[in-house]
C-alpha cells in the first residue's frame, strides 16, 4: 500500500488528479475550438469552390435547358461534403410560367450556412441571368467529429493522467513518505534517558545528500544537544538534590505570602513538624514569636524589590511551643514572582553555649569581683554591728534613749537592705536565665550594675564619672546581657588603669542618643590605651595581654551586642587611654534599619 488514505501521497495524487483535468479540459476546449474554426473555414470554401467549378456548366445545362445533366450536376454538388441541400432555379425574369427547379437533399429549416450563386451566361452576347443555384450546408459532421475528438483526447488524457499519478504515488512514497513514516515510528521510541544510535534510514543515501538527509542530520544533532543539556540539568539537579537531601541545612521553597511549599527532612526537623503537617499546610514560616514577626514586612518587601536577604537571625516556633532560634537566608526564584527559596541554620545549639560561654564569663566576672563585693558587704555588716552596739548602749541608759535607740536600729534596716540588695544583683548576675527581650531603660541598668563595679572602682583608686543623658528612648534587649557587657568593659578599664603607676585614674561612662538614632553607651579610660598594631584583635577570643587573663571578655561582649542587632568598637580616648563605645538599637531603629543595614 503506497502510503495511508489521507497521507501525503494521497494529497499529492488528488492535486495531480484535479490540476491536469482541469488543464487537459481547457487544452482540449482550445482544441476543439481550432478544430471546429478550420472544419467551418473548409465549408466556406468549398462553396466558393461550387460557383468557380460549377457555374460556367450549370448555365449551359440551363441555356440549352438539360434537365437530365442539371440534375446530375445538382446531385454531384449534394455529394460534396457537409452539403445537405441543393436547389437549382431557373431565373424567373423569363416569362415563362413555371420555372424550372431541381432540387436535392432535405432543406433545413435555420441552416447554419446557405448561399446563393447568380448563374450567369455570357458566350452569346451581353451577359444574361439564367438562374439561381442555393447551397446549403449542414454542421453536423462538424459537431460529430468535435465530439469524437473530445471523447479521445479526454479518455487519452485521462488515463495518461492516472498512470502518471499512480508513479509519482510511488515514487514520492518509495522517495518521502516510507521514510517519514520510519522516522516517525523510530522517534517515537526516542526518550532522554536511554542512550540511542542515531537516527539512520533504511536506504542508500544519494549523493550528494538530499533534504531526507538533512531532516536525519539535523534530528541527530538536535538530539544529542538536547542529551548533553539534559545531562546537565540532570547533574545540577542531582547537585542540588545532594544539597537537600544531605539536611545539613534547612531549605525551604516559600511563598512570600506565609506558606511553605516546601521543606527538607532537616527544617522538619528543627521545627519538629512531620511531612503530613507540611502538605496540610500547618506549618507556616510566618509562626515565629510576635517580636520577630515586626520585620517580617520589611524583609517581605525587600526580597521582592531586591531578590536576596543576607542572612538574619530570626526565632520560629517548634510545634511543641518551643523557640527556635535560627540563621535565615532568603533568595528569590526568578521564574516565580511570589516564590523565594530559603535556607535555615538551626542557631540552637549555638546559643546555648554562647549562653553557656556568656554565664561562665558572668561567673568568672563575679569571682574577679569577689574581693571587692566582700568589702562592698563587708561595710553594711560593719556598720550594722557597730549601729547595733549602739542601740543596745542607748537602751542600756537608766533611763533608755529610745529615741537614739530608734535611730540606730534605722541605721541597721538601711545597711542590711544594702546588704540584701548587693546579694540579690550577684544573684540575678550569675543566675544561668534565658534571655528576655524585654525594652529597657539603658540608665536603669547602668545603675544597677554599678552598685557591684563601684567597690572594684574605689578599691583599685578609680574616680568613676557618670554622664547619663535624659530622656532616652528605650532599647530592646537582655537586661542582665547588657549589664555584664558594661560590667565587662568598667572591669577592664579599671584593669587598665590600674596599670598607670602614679597619675589619675578615670572612668567616664556615659549614655546619649547616638547618631543613627540608637543609644550610644560609652566607656572611657585614661589608661595606656589600645594596642598599637590591629587593636581589632582586642576582640577576638583568647586574646588576652594579661597573665591570669582568658581573653574570651570582648568576644563574648561583642557576641552580645550583635546578637542585640547593635555594634560594640573601641577608639583610643584623648589625651590617652581607650574609649569602648556600645551602639544599640531603639525598637524603632531596629525595623527601620532593616533595609539599610542588612543589604
Ligand atoms: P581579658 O580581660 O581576659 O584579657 P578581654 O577580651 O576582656 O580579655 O580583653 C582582651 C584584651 O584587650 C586585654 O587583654 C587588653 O589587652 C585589651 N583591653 C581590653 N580593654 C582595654 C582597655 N580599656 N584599655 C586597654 N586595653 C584593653
Amino acid at each position: 500500500m503506497p502510503g495511508r488514505l489521507g497521507g501525503l501521497g494521497w494529497r499529492l495524487l488528488v492535486r495531480v488528479l484535479f490540476f491536469s483535468s482541469v488543464i487537459t479540459l481547457l487544452l482540449t476546449l482550445l482544441q476543439l475550438y481550432f478544430d471546429y474554426r478550420r472544419d467551418v473555414q473548409a465549408i466556406d470554401l468549398r462553396m466558393s469552390e461550387i460557383d468557380s467549378v460549377y457555374s460556367r456548366s450549370l448555365g449551359d445545362g440551363l441555356w440549352r435547358l438539360d434537365a437530365r445533366q442539371l440534375r446530375l450536376q445538382v446531385e454531384g454538388i449534394l455529394h460534396l461534403p457537409d452539403i445537405s441541400y441543393v436547389e437549382l432555379r431557373e431565373a424567373t425574369d423569363r416569362a415563362v410560367p413555371a420555372p424550372f427547379v431541381v432540387t436535392a437533399g432535405s432543406r433545413q429549416a435555420n441552416a447554419p450556412m446557405r448561399r446563393e450563386f447568380r448563374i450567369i451566361y455570357a458566350d452569346h452576347g451581353p451577359e444574361q441571368l439564367l438562374g439561381i443555384l442555393v447551397v446549403e450546408a449542414t454542421f453536423e459532421p462538424v459537431y460529430r467529429r468535435l465530439v469524437d475528438t473530445a471523447a479521445v483526447i479526454m479518455v487519452s488524457q485521462a488515463i495518461k493522467t492516472f498512470v502518471v499519478s499512480f508513479f509519482i504515488l510511488l515514487i514520492v512514497h518509495r522517495l518521502i513518505t516510507r521514510h517519514l513514516t520510519a522516522i516517525a515510528t523510530s522517534l517515537r521510541g526516542y526518550d532522554l534517558r536511554g542512550s540511542h544510535l542515531p537516527l539512520r534510514l533504511a536506504r542508500h543515501s544519494p549523493r550528494p545528500a538530499d533534504e531526507l538527509d538533512g531532516l536525519v542530520g539535523a534530528f541527530n544533532q538536535m538530539y544529542s544537544g538536547l542529551q548533553a543539556a539534559y545531562g546537565d540539568l540532570r547533574e545540577r539537579e542531582a547537585k542540588i538534590r545532594r544539597l537537600v537531601d544531605s539536611n545539613i541545612i534547612g531549605i525551604l521553597i516559600i511563598d512570600l505570602d506565609g506558606q511553605i511549599i516546601e521543606a527538607n527532612d532537616a527544617f522538619l526537623r528543627m521545627v519538629g513538624y512531620d511531612r503530613e503537617d507540611l502538605v496540610a499546610g500547618r506549618v507556616r514560616w510566618t509562626n515565629s514569636p510576635p517580636e520577630w514577626r515586626e520585620a517580617d514586612p520589611a524583609r517581605v518587601e525587600k526580597v521582592k524589590t531586591t531578590g536576596a536577604l543576607q542572612a538574619f537571625e530570626k526565632e520560629y516556633f517548634r510545634k511543641d511551643g518551643s523557640r527556635m532560634p535560627a540563621l535565615v537566608g532568603v533568595a528569590r526564584i526568578e521564574e516565580a514572582e511570589n516564590q523565594a527559596v530559603a535556607f535555615v541554620v538551626d542557631l540552637t545549639e549555638r546559643k546555648r553555649a554562647e549562653a553557656e560561654l556568656a554565664h561562665a564569663n558572668r561567673v568568672a566576672t563575679m569571682g574577679q569581683l569577689s574581693a571587692s563585693i566582700a568589702h562592698e558587704v563587708n561595710q553594711p555588716i560593719a556598720a550594722t554591728l557597730m549601729n547595733a552596739g549602739t542601740a543596745l548602749r542607748w537602751l542600756a541608759r537608766q533611763p533608755p534613749n529610745l529615741e537614739e535607740a530608734t535611730q540606730a536600729v534605722e541605721h541597721i534596716i538601711k545597711d542590711g537592705k544594702r546588704a540584701a540588695d548587693i546579694v540579690s544583683r550577684i544573684r540575678n548576675f550569675s543566675k544561668n536565665a534565658p534571655a528576655q527581650n524585654g525594652d529597657l531603660e539603658i540608665n536603669e541598668a547602668i545603675l544597677e550594675i554599678m552598685t557591684l563595679a563601684r567597690a572594684a572602682a574605689s578599691q583599685h583608686g578609680v574616680f568613676v564619672k557618670m554622664q547619663l543623658s535624659e530622656g532616652l528612648p528605650p532599647i530592646v534587649g537582655d537586661r542582665v546581657q547588657l549589664q555584664q557587657v558594661i560590667l565587662n568593659l568598667i572591669m577592664n578599664a579599671i584593669e587598665a588603669l590600674s596599670e598607670v603607676g602614679e597619675g589619675s585614674r578615670e572612668l567616664l561612662i556615659s549614655s546619649s542618643e547616638g547618631e543613627s538614632g540608637g543609644v550610644l553607651v560609652a566607656v572611657a579610660d585614661s589608661g595606656p590605651g589600645l594596642p598599637h598594631t590591629n587593636p581589632e584583635r582586642m576582640f577576638d577570643a583568647f586574646y588576652t595581654t594579661k597573665a591570669s587573663g582568658l581573653g574570651m571578655g570582648l568576644s563574648i561582649c561583642r557576641s552580645i551586642i550583635q546578637n542585640h542587632g547593635g555594634r560594640l568598637w573601641a577608639m583610643p580616648n584623648q589625651p590617652h587611654g581607650a574609649v569602648f563605645y556600645v551602639m544599640l538599637r531603639t525598637r524603632e531603629k531596629s525595623l527601620e534599619n532593616l533595609e539599610s543595614s542588612e543589604a
